[in-house]
């Protein structure tokens, strides 16, 4: 190994260890189910993002076993050459229908439908305003873009309009994109969409919403955007594949033009090999069953109110979440991670948030229910949840 090489690998990775920041990666033994299974102990999940249990659904596994036996393991190609099969551009159009647009392109995960996305339509000559609390990818895919970089405060209505007309009046932009995820996993709180709406349209910016939490959870499972009623209002719908519909991928819906201007530049699109066959039709089949049974997603938000009134009646801090995500906020960053440890050992998986993914002093435990835990678990979370409250002295 380079001694340059060496050198800056033992250092770092001796800096992160000593600081008690080096991340030991959990390794699942067995499906990401309601319960999961590490090390050979069971523990009640509540920290994975399959919202609606459909990563290990029984119909999505038959899509996926019917699609291997009749396509193959791989696509073959990139999506340009000869990797798009019928069975992509089903996906496509099943996306379209659901999220109420002209047309919809998919990528091969979330994160590279930012980066290629946003890059393929802002470059240098253009501006970006960003919600301060933006997802990496997004934050990300402006810098891939070049473009220049304009932060704004949390749903802040008043600051984005002030920002943008700041924008306009320098005179330096040809274009104008305002960016904000729909759902912000970090404190469950849902953008603004009525408001984002009326200030895009006012000042004729691009909008973009990276839907990766709401889809699935929000508007019937067809994300935040439709929930408010702004199929077409908002340019960009994005959204994954990969959390509540339960597989792997990212998506942007929009109109004909805005998806045929993507599908030849977003370089992910052109560059990379496609989705899976199988990864395509359990994802239509997730859509399938969305679309046609409500159950699922009633029974995550039942699940999400339940939770949440309960460690709520116990004191803790639920923050202000309009969606199933639940943080506990504890604050100090040691102790977060001393509550989240212990809940581990006690049975419950459910991770510490700290600073730099939060800001300092909010330390939390995340907690995200899905549709397939039954009362019975949740109420053994909750059991759990008291005992170590009231040993750590939280409440
Ligand atoms: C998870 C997430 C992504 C990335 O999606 P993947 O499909 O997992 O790559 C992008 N944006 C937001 C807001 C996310 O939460």
């Amino acid at each position: 190994m380079s001694k340059a090489l060496e050198k800056f690998l033992s250092e770092n990775l001796d800096d992160l260890k000593s600081k008690g920041l080096y991340n030991e990666i959990d390794i699942l033994e067995g499906a990401n189910g309601p319960k999961i299974k590490i090390r050979g102990r069971e523990l009640i999940n509540l920290s994975s993002n399959n919202y609606l249990g459909l990563a290990n659904d029984e119909r999505l596994k038959k899509a996926a076993k019917e699609a291997t036996d009749r396509y193959g393991v791989g696509a073959g190609a990139v999506r340009t050459i000869n990797g798009t099969m019928d069975i992509h551009d089903e996906l496509e159009k099943t996306l379209a229908r659901f999220k109420g647009t002209e047309a919809a392109i998919a990528f091969q995960s979330g994160f590279n439908c930012n980066m290629g996305a946003i890059s393929a339509v802002m470059t240098k000559k253009d501006a970006i305003l960003s919600d301060e609390l933006n997802h990496a990818s997004i934050i990300d895919g402006c810098r891939l873009s070049g473009a220049k970089i304009i932060r704004v405060k949390h749903q802040d209505m008043e600051d984005l309009r002030a920002k943008a007309k700041e924008a306009i009046a320098s005179g330096l932009y040809e274009k104008i994109m305002y960016i904000s995820d729909g759902v912000f996993s970090m404190d469950g709180d849902v953008a603004n969409i009525d408001g984002i709406v009326e200030v895009c349209k006012e000042l004729d910016i691009i909008s973009y919403i990276d839907d990766a939490h709401g889809s699935g959870v929000m508007g019937k499972g067809a994300g935040t955007v439709k929930h408010f009623g702004h199929a077409k209002n908002i340019d960009f719908q994005m959204g994954t594949l990969s959390k509540a519909i339960g597989v792997v991928g990212g998506y942007v819906a929009g109109t004909k033009d805005l998806i045929d201007w993507l599908k030849v530049r977003a370089r992910p699109f052109l560059f990379s090999t496609s989705l899976t066959p199988a990864n395509a039709a359990a994802c239509i089949e997730a859509i399938r069953i969305m679309e046609e049974d409500p159950s699922l997603h009633q029974k995550l938000w039942e699940n999400g109110d339940f939770l949440k009134k309960e460690l709520k009646n116990l004191g803790f801090n639920i923050g202000a979440s309009a969606t199933p995500i639940t943080p506990v906020i504890i604050g100090d960053e040691t102790l977060t991670q001393k509550f989240s440890r212990r809940l581990i050992e006690e049975g419950v998986y459910a991770k510490s948030i700290v600073f730099p993914t939060v800001p300092m002093g909010t330390g939390r435990v995340r907690n995200m229910p899905t549709a397939q835990h039954t009362k019975e678990m949740l109420l053994e979370a909750v059991r759990i949840y008291e005992k170590i409250g009231k040993e750590l002295g939280v409440i």
